[in-house]
């Protein structure tokens, strides 16, 4: 019988880091819900046992239900019938065999039905079933939005719509608008009060909405006439039971086929406010949305994972020239930089996940009691690292995902053209990593707050440089300390110049630079805690240095007059 998660080595050892002890601490509170449900953990070592046994159900379910579904779930795609959408069969069997297992609303407290998972094991379920169908995974993972709804909702709309999640409800986060993608403080949907029936009516249209027609969606909208920013947009609750939305078309699209994706009309649609006015954008969709960046980026790991497998397979049958082709060398070094790359892309997934973990644990506990002048610096540090690993991991991640994807089906030569082999669907599933919950551009805007406030490099100098790693490791450490020096000198000349077009220009580079030395130190860590990472973290920090200088160079030799032809003029 297939297991996603006791296959895969990796990411039992990532459970494992030191740091989850603390974690599972503040996310348990003194363990004190096992007074009033039998199935909360008693201490520490049971919350891992536990984590492990249901990841462990999570890796069976998606080897045997979800993994063998996802052709014929590709294949048939969902349909729209009397403005509902109906899942293909594999989809509808694969919801239900996760909501039985109770493993919807994972993360929410037990009092709505939920587990208390902290981010890092919902993290790691999120992977495996991406691995198992990306498509579905995006059904499965907008469970986030009951994470918001407890974050962010009255306690009465908590009650109303939380314990749903449990028993299968699905969900949707609805930004997107044709006038307003990246730009989401274009949003236009309209939010009015209705005084007679006591209520918000939305009306106006969404587009490119995942599972558009969930029974609760998040609806980001306009609710103060006369604006036109961001600040004039709040958050929404909306319950596919009161009517009022019509579902206009499911996109046909390249990849992800089986998660429908929605264009809808709200007319007059009733709704409820969550949280405060005006508030919906700057605090609780950004919120929302980073949650959702570390999901894709879980997606674009668990993706990477089924492209690796399928090449690796391939290669080891297929022969040429008398040979597998796993002998050439041309494809072991694909192989090769594959297994890198998703190590590499893994440990920063799980690094971030901690650094989300505590943070919000102690916003949570801070709304219980007033937090000790140590939890409050650390709840600040934890957070100001989120906010910058966040676009970091979900630029790097999906676009690993797409160069492995890539290269998975070249492996497979023209076998992976066709059809015949996963490897096809998988190629086709990863191009929207990249594009959605962000684009990688807008990835690079967010996270380039990271290089201009010197988080990363803080970061770098202050704890990845600071931690020892023994004296077998030091040479691969002395060059990632090169590698900061040539960052911080790019640092050094981009701010330098005093014009923000440039460092706009630069900012991608930049920021990748940051990334690969931080990736660098995360795998040196990983080799200290298992030898068996170290050719890992040797490739990696070797092909990074290669690629760093190759950027350093071109940032530093970099003639700022060249940038004349790119600079915008509004009066052309
Ligand atoms: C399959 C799928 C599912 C989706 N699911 C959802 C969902 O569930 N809910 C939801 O609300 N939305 C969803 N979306 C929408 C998605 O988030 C947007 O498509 C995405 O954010 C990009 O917006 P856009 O398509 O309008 O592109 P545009 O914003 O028009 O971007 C066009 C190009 O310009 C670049 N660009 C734009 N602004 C900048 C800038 N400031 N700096 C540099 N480059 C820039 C972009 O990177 C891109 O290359 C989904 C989209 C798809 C395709």
């Amino acid at each position: 019988m297939a297991n996603y998660y006791t296959d895969n080595k990796d990411i039992k050892f990532h459970l494992g880091h030191p740091l989850m002890k603390k974690i599972v601490q503040l996310k348990e509170r003194g363990f004190d819900d096992k007074d009033s449900y039998d199935y909360a953990f008693l201490d520490f070592e049971d919350a891992m046992d536990s984590y492990d046994k249901i990841l462990e159900i999570v890796g069976d379910i998606c080897g045997n239900v979800i993994a063998p579904n996802a052709e014929s779930v590709d294949a048939e795609g969902p349909r729209l019938e009397n403005n509902e959408v109906k899942y293909a069969r594999g989809t509808q069997e694969n919801h239900e065999a996760l909501t039985r297992s109770g493993l919807i609303g994972m993360s929410l407290p037990r009092k709505y039905g939920g587990l208390n998972f902290p981010m890092v094991p919902y993290v790691m379920a999120a992977e495996i079933v991406s691995r198992a169908d990306a498509g579905f995974a995006n059904i499965w993972g907008l469970q986030d939005c009951a994470e918001t709804l407890h974050e962010f909702g009255s306690e009465e709309i908590k009650d109303e719509f939380l314990p749903r999640f449990n028993k299968g409800a699905t969900a949707a986060m609805d930004l997107t608008e044709p006038d307003a993608g990246s730009d989401l403080q274009a949003v236009q949907l309209k939010a009015a009060w209705d005084e007679k029936r006591n209520v918000w009516l939305l009306n106006g249209v969404k587009r490119f909405i995942t599972n558009g027609d969930a029974n609760i969606s998040l609806v980001l909208a306009r609710s103060e006439e006369g604006t036109a920013d961001g600040r004039g947009l709040s958050l929404f609750v909306y319950d596919r039971k009161d009517k009022g939305l019509t579902i206009r078309r499911i996109e046909n699209k390249l990849g992800i086929k089986g998660s429908p994706t929605c264009e809808l009309v709200f007319r007059d649609a009733p709704a409820k406010l969550v949280g405060s006015r005006k508030f919906g954008l700057i605090k609780y969709v950004m919120s929302l949305m980073n949650s959702a960046r570390l999901g894709v980026a879980a997606q674009s790991v668990g993706i990477s994972e089924a492209a690796y497998r399928e090449a690796l397979k391939y290669a080891e049958e297929r022969a040429q020239f008398g040979r597998p082709v796993i002998y050439f060398p041309a494809i072991y070094e694909m192989l090769r930089n594959m297994e890198v790359k998703i190590k590499a892309q893994r440990t920063l997934l799980y690094e971030t996940a901690r650094f989300v973990d505590i943070y919000k644990n102690y916003n949570s506990i801070s709304e219980e009691r007033k937090l000790e002048a140590e939890e409050r610096s650390e709840q600040k540090k934890y957070q100001r690292l989120a906010d910058v690993f966040t676009p970091l991991l979900k630029l790097i991640s999906s676009e690993y995902c797409n160069q492995i994807a890539y290269d998975a089906l070249q492996v497979h030569g023209g076998a992976g053209f066709m059809k015949d082999f996963p490897v096809e669907r998988i190629y086709r599933d990863a191009r929207i990593t990249s594009i959605y919950e962000g684009t990688s551009q807008l990835q690079v805007v967010a996270a380039i707050r990271g290089v201009t406030s010197g988080t990363y490099l803080n970061h770098i100098r202050d704890t990845c440089e600071k931690e020892s790693v023994g004296p077998e490791l030091e040479y691969l450490k002395t060059r990632l300390v090169t590698m900061t020096d040539e960052y911080e000198k790019c640092v050094e000349r981009v701010i330098g110049e005093e014009d923000s077009e440039f460092l706009d220009f630069h900012a991608r580079r930049l920021v990748e630079m940051a990334g690969n030395i931080i990736m660098g130190y995360l795998l040196l860590k990983d080799t200290r805690r298992d030898g068996s990472y170290l050719n890992i973290a040797s490739i990696f920090i070797n092909t990074s240095r290669a690629h760093n200088r190759e950027k350093a160079d071109y940032i530093i030799e970099f003639d700022i007059k060249e940038l004349g032809s790119f600079k915008y003029n509004p009066d052309k």
